[in-house]
């Protein structure tokens, strides 16, 4: 299940398309793939975690997305452990 919205299964195709918490991260991303001129196939035809990981121009921006969202899932977890530690 997704840490950041509980509302589907935590795949990478789904941290960069589909989860509504990073839809701010994903536009930015996006940009940066066009802006690299990063094609994008249909998902049809190949996984999009397949084609970005199959272009290097795409590494940096993927890499800038995956520690945002690791930086939120530390953020979270010591908040957490910050709440449990108040009881
Ligand atoms: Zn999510």
């Amino acid at each position: 299940m997704c840490g950041a919205c509980s509302r589907g299964t935590e795949t990478v195709a789904y941290l960069l398309i589909e989860c509504q918490q990073w839809q701010r991260e994903q536009e930015v991303f996006y940009k940066a793939l066009d802006d690299l001129g990063v094609e994008r196939l249909p998902r049809q035809e190949v996984a999009l975690e397949a084609q970005l990981l199959a272009d290097p121009r795409a590494a940096k921006p993927l890499l800038k997305l995956i520690g945002q969202v690791q930086a939120c899932e530390i953020d979270q977890q010591a908040a957490e452990a910050a709440r449990r530690s108040d009881w």
